[in-house]
């Protein structure tokens, strides 16, 4: 009898990887990729016997299939998309794939801002308590391949709205909305509501038996989330201890409270400083307060989190000043969090490839916390629309080295020097690890 056939767009971490699930359950496998495949994964599915194509797409191979897995960097209006669609042929993400043959609990994480952070979080937090638990999505291994090798009770799933958009019957037992703010709309049409749709995925399909754990303060949420059909638990978090939130800060006491177990540990105490990473941990302790691991277990797991590189990374202390690696944060909101946090005089280095930046949402804390700008990209025009006749010094940097010496030149004992360019990197730097390894080889080399 003829195999039905599965083909996989894209040849990365997440189509390898559904491409070993696929054939692991008795489908013919075709995998077609438009640009280069990298070798590690070549050598995968030539060692799994997959056949493959780079460098272009050929219909005839595709067109046969019952169902195509595509990568999340294919965006739907690609040509190719819509003419499968239109076929009657269902295209997916690896995400929904895998969750047809996954029969772990899944923890599913999504947002503007926050996401790797507090998927890790919740992902050390359950292997401190024991359980038998995965890491998928956007960081670590593929969940495809890890639902066809691995033996897993839980995965903990970092979701972007790309993936989320390619999900349909998946249902996750844990969904978690950290943030909404604009991001990524060219893919969204540029409409805000598309991308809010998006992101509201993460709750199709949830039963009573679910959660949905997201953020009260967040007003995008709020707005929205009465118009969509949520058949979960709503657990939310705020700073704010009015209303009905299952984790508020009340003055120095985060307070949780899940199905009649309530309990509270200090915000000093949290490993993670800063109000955005008190909102990751709320939002983590909530996913693990509704699993009922034991409150002491969580707190320990929030107290000795180490953080996510190139995410506010306390780097070194130089001569009195602290130099921050927040090289991450590629646009205004997770900057404007970055500032918040400081309690020294900053030297702040900026810039990059904008994606549309209102810079006057900083104007209020720069004002307040920033005592020299460094910019570092090839344009700064819109750092200095913003910000001159507000800050005293603006100087041009075109590269790590030179924006690091200045950086030193202009910082004294007790201040801090924040890399938390607000853009993204690709002018001057191959990605955000790039620039934020270039920024420690530079601070070391002080
Ligand atoms: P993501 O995976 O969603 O991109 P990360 O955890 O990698 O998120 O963090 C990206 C950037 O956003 C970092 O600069 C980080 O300091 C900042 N950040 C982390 N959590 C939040 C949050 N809850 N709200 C806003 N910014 C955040």
């Amino acid at each position: 009898m003829q195999k039905d056939k599965i083909v996989i767009l894209g040849a990365g971490e997440s189509g390898v990887g559904a491409a070993i699930l696929a054939l692991s359950k008795g489908f013919e496998v075709w995998v077609s990729d438009a640009g280069t495949i990298k070798p590690v994964y070549k050598e995968l599915l030539m060692q799994y016997g997959i056949a493959f194509e780079e460098g272009l797409h050929t219909k005839e191979k595709i067109f046969d299939a019952v169902k195509v897995v595509k990568s999340p960097g294919i965006g739907d209006h690609v040509a190719l998309i819509k003419e499968l669609r239109k076929a009657g042929i269902s295209v997916v993400s690896e995400i929904e794939f895998a969750g047809e043959y996954c029969e772990a609990k899944t923890i599913c994480i999504t947002g503007s801002n926050g996401k790797t952070t507090t998927t890790l979080m919740i992902y050390e937090m359950l292997k401190h308590a024991g359980f038998k638990v995965g890491l998928a999505g956007n960081i670590g291994h593929s969940f495809a391949r890890q639902v066809a090798e691995c033996d897993y009770d839980y995965y903990v799933i970092e979701l972007s709205s790309f993936q989320l958009d390619g999900m349909y019957d998946f249902r996750a037992d844990i969904a978690l909305l950290l943030n909404i703010t604009p991001d990524h709309l060219d893919r969204y049409d540029y409409k805000m509501e598309n991308y809010v749709k998006s992101k509201f995925r993460i709750t199709q399909n949830q039963t009573s038996d679910d959660y949905f754990i997201y953020c009260g303060d967040d007003a995008e949420i709020l707005n929205v989330i009465d118009e969509f059909p949520i058949g979960s638990q709503k657990l939310c978090f705020s700073f704010k201890s009015h209303g009905e939130c299952a984790a508020v800060v009340k003055d120095t006491e985060l307070c949780f409270s899940v199905n009649q177990n309530n309990w509270h540990m200090s915000i000093h105490d949290l490993a993670l400083q800063g109000k955005h990473n008190t909102y990751n941990s709320m939002a983590a302790g909530l996913v693990g307060t509704a699993l009922k691991i034991k409150n002491q277990r969580i707190r320990e797991s929030l107290m000795e989190f180490r953080g996510v590189e190139h995410r506010l990374e306390n780097f070194l202390t130089v001569h009195g000043i602290d130099f921050i690696n927040d090289s991450k944060a590629t646009n205004i909101n997770s900057t404007w969090y970055a500032l918040e946090s400081m309690s020294k005089p900053v030297v702040w280095i900026v810039g990059g490839v904008d994606k549309g930046n209102d810079y006057s949402i900083l104007e209020e804390l720069v004002k307040e916390k920033v005592k020299a700008i460094i910019c570092l990209g090839i344009d700064n025009k819109k750092i200095h629309e913003a910000f001159d006749g507000i800050v005293s010094q603006i100087v041009d940097t075109q590269s790590m080295k030179d924006a690091v010496a200045n950086s030193y030149h202009l910082g004294n004992k007790g201040d801090v020097v924040l890399l938390s360019p607000a853009c993204a990197s690709f002018d001057l730097f191959e990605s955000y690890e790039d620039r934020g390894k270039q920024f420690k080889t530079a601070v070391k080399e002080l």
